[in-house]
């Protein structure tokens, strides 16, 4: 198995069914990137580019995904970073480590989750949840 330390990115309007190594694929159109581990185990690597997810950025040609791309769930227990197209391979995580990052990975998302439905409600839909709580509170004292 050989580990890449370069990436390239190619802009796609849909993913494609197999993926080429050493290449990212990116549909903006359907906010998600993808590759195959860049350990060259042959994962094909899904990284939905969202809030609480993933994130991409570009400059010119070249191409950051933040946070850390960890390829736990399959075998080879990969981890690097994508940064202007350079793989930055960082040390394994133990499974300590990875159930702390999955429970990180959900307070994110969670809190994205929130932040969209405070926004959806408007103003009205959050003073009609205050005085519901309100009228909780009220009824459970009495
Ligand atoms: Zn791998």
């Amino acid at each position: 198995m050989n580990k890449i330390d370069s990436i390239r990115p190619e802009f796609v309007d849909r993913l494609p069914r197999i993926l080429e190594n050493g290449v990212v694929y990116i549909s903006q159109k359907y906010a998600t990137a993808a590759h195959n581990c860049c350990c060259g185990c042959g994962t094909k690597i899904v990284t939905p580019l969202k809030p609480g997810r993933w994130r991409l950025e570009t400059q010119g040609e070249s191409i950051s995904i933040y946070p850390s791309i960890g390829n736990w769930s399959a075998g080879c227990q990969s981890h690097y970073w994508i940064r202007g197209n350079r793989i930055d391979w960082a040390l394994g995580f133990t499974p300590a480590q990875i159930a702390a990052n999955r429970t990180s990975d959900q307070r994110v998302r969670q809190q994205a989750h929130a932040d969209r439905y405070r926004s959806e409600r408007g103003f009205w839909g959050r003073r009609w949840d205050a005085i519901k709580g309100l009228w909780r509170a009220l009824t459970s004292w009495l």
